[in-house]
C-alpha cells in the first residue's frame, strides 16, 4: 500500500487528505504531520482553559465564498452547510466590505471544525508536535526527517505549509527547486500580524452594537470580534470570548519581542477603544508570523509538473 505524508494539518492538508482518501482507486496509508499542538493551522481556534466550550477563532475570522468559487466549489460549502460545520454570517461586522455576490459563512464551533472534519473524513493518522526538518530521497522513497523521533519513509509526501517554511527545509528536496524557481518562492512574502483572544467569565456583558468591527485609526488594532456574538452562540451558561487582529505594521515591529509584552500592548490600546471592558479570565495570544500572503509571482508550470501517479 502507498504510503503518503501530507505535511500540515491546516485547511490545505485536511481537504487534501480528504480528497485524496475519496478519489485514490486504491487504498494508501496517510499520514498527516504537524509541528504545532493540534490541527487547525492559521483556522485555528483556541478554548478557555476555565470552560472548554468557551472558544475563539484565533486566525481566520470567516470564509467569504465569491460567485466564482460558488460554482467551482459548491459541493464542499453544500457539505459543510447541511452537516451544520458552516452558517452564513448574519450577525453586523462594521467596516466589512462586501462584494456583490459574495456570501460569508462562520463556523459555530470555531474555524477548526472544518479542519478536523476533512481529518476525520480522511481516516489519517494525525500526528501534532511533529516538526518536518529534512526530506531525503532513500531508495527511490522519500525519507522524512523531524525534530524529535526517528525518521520515516514515504512514497510520496505533500507539502502544505506556507512557502518560507517550505524553503527552510534540508536535504535532497533542496535540489528539487531550481534556483530560478527558489527565487521565485522567496518573492512570495507573508504578513505578519498578532492575535489575543480574551475569554470571560459567563453572565459578562460586553455591550456593544456589532459582534465584529474593523478599525482604522490605531496603530495596534486592526479588527475585534465578539467571537461567540459572530457565531451565533451565545449561550448563558458560557462567558463571551473576544478576539483582536492587530495591524501589520504592529505585528512586524514587534515580531521578536516577548509575547508577554505584546499582550500587553495590545490590551492597552484595546482598553482605549473600549473603556470600561473587564478583566478577562484567560487569555491566548497567537503570532502570526506568516498571516496572508501580501505578495507573489506566479510560477512556472513545470513547478508542478514532478508528481508520481498513485495505482
Ligand atoms: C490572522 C489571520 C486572519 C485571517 N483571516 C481570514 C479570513 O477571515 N478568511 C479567510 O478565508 N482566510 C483568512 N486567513 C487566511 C487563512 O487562515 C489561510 O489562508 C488558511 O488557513 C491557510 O491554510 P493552509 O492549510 O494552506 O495553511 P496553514 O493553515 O498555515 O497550515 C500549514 C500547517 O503547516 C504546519 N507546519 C509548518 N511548518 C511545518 C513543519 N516544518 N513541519 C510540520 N508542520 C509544519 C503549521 O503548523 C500549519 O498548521 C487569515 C489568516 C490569519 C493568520
Amino acid at each position: 500500500m502507498a504510503r503518503v505524508l501530507i505535511v500540515g494539518a491546516g485547511l490545505t492538508g485536511s481537504l487534501c487528505a480528504a480528497l485524496l482518501r475519496k478519489e485514490t482507486p486504491r487504498p494508501v496509508h496517510l499520514a498527516v504531520w504537524d509541528e504545532a499542538g493540534d490541527s487547525g493551522g492559521r483556522m485555528a481556534t483556541a478554548r478557555s482553559p476555565c470552560n472548554s466550550q468557551s472558544t475563539v477563532d484565533l486566525g481566520a475570522q470567516y470564509i467569504t465564498c465569491t460567485p466564482h468559487y460558488a460554482k467551482k466549489h459548491q459541493r464542499f460549502y453544500d457539505e459543510l452547510l447541511a452537516r451544520g460545520i458552516l452558517k452564513p454570517l448574519t450577525s453586523p461586522i462594521e467596516g466589512m466590505v462586501m462584494k456583490e455576490g459574495d456570501c460569508n459563512f462562520v463556523a459555530p464551533q470555531g474555524l477548526s471544525s472544518v479542519i478536523k472534519h476533512y481529518l476525520e473524513e480522511s481516516g489519517a493518522e494525525v500526528h501534532c508536535r511533529r516538526r518536518v526538518t529534512q526530506i531525503n530521497l532513500r531508495n527511490d522513497k522519500w525519507e522524512v526527517s523531524r525534530e524529535a523521533g526517528p525518521p520515516e519513509q514515504f512514497d510520496i509526501v505533500v507539502l502544505t505549509m506556507p512557502v518560507p517554511q517550505i524553503l527552510q527545509l534540508r536535504g535532497d528536496i533542496t535540489n528539487l527547486i531550481s534556483e530560478c524557481q527558489r527565487q521565485q518562492l522567496k518573492s512570495v512574502s507573508y504578513s505578519s500580524r498578532y492575535a489575543l483572544g480574551l475569554f470571560y467569565e459567563a453572565g459578562t456583558k460586553i455591550d456593544v452594537p456589532w459582534a465584529g468591527q474593523y478599525i482604522t485609526s490605531n496603530p495596534c488594532v486592526r479588527f475585534i470580534s465578539i467571537d461567540n456574538k459572530k457565531r451565533n452562540i451565545e449561550s448563558p451558561g458560557v462567558g463571551p470570548s473576544l478576539v483582536v487582529h492587530t495591524t501589520v505594521p504592529f505585528g512586524v515591529t514587534h515580531l521578536e519581542h516577548s509575547t508577554e509584552d505584546v499582550q500587553e500592548l495590545i490590551f492597552q490600546q484595546l482598553e482605549s477603544i473600549l473603556p470600561g471592558l473587564p478583566q478577562p479570565v484567560a487569555t491566548k495570544c497567537q503570532k502570526w508570523r506568516y498571516s496572508q500572503i501580501d505578495f507573489w509571482e506566479p510560477l512556472p508550470l513545470s513547478f508542478a509538473s514532478g508528481y508520481k501517479r498513485i495505482s
